[in-house]
């Protein structure tokens, strides 16, 4: 196990915003299969129910789009893989 998969999701740690993390949602890939690509999803960081353990909810993203969640077909520039979900696919 990495030092970055030791991270306590359950913890509230402060959290970079959508627009500093250059978080997007790829509303192409929204009905795809969400095991496969570099995805929201498939990240270390994604925690059920449409939340990051590192980005917040709130605020714009990078199109200027404030939704407050984090979608499974988002994606910003701090993803890193998710062995277990990456797995399924
Ligand atoms: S790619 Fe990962 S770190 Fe970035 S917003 Fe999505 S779940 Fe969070």
């Amino acid at each position: 196990m990495s030092l970055i998969e030791t991270i306590d999701k359950s913890k509230n740690y402060l959290k970079f915003s959508k627009a500093i993390s250059g978080y997007v949602e790829v509303d192409l890939f929204k009905n795809s299969d969400l095991n496969k690509g570099y995805l929201c999803y498939n990240c270390l960081y994604y925690i059920q129910d449409n939340k990051c353990s590192i980005v917040q909810t709130d605020g714009p993203d990078v199109n200027n789009k404030k939704n407050r969640i984090i979608t499974p077909h988002g994606v910003c520039t701090l993803w890193y893989h998710n062995e277990s979900e990456l797995k399924k696919s």
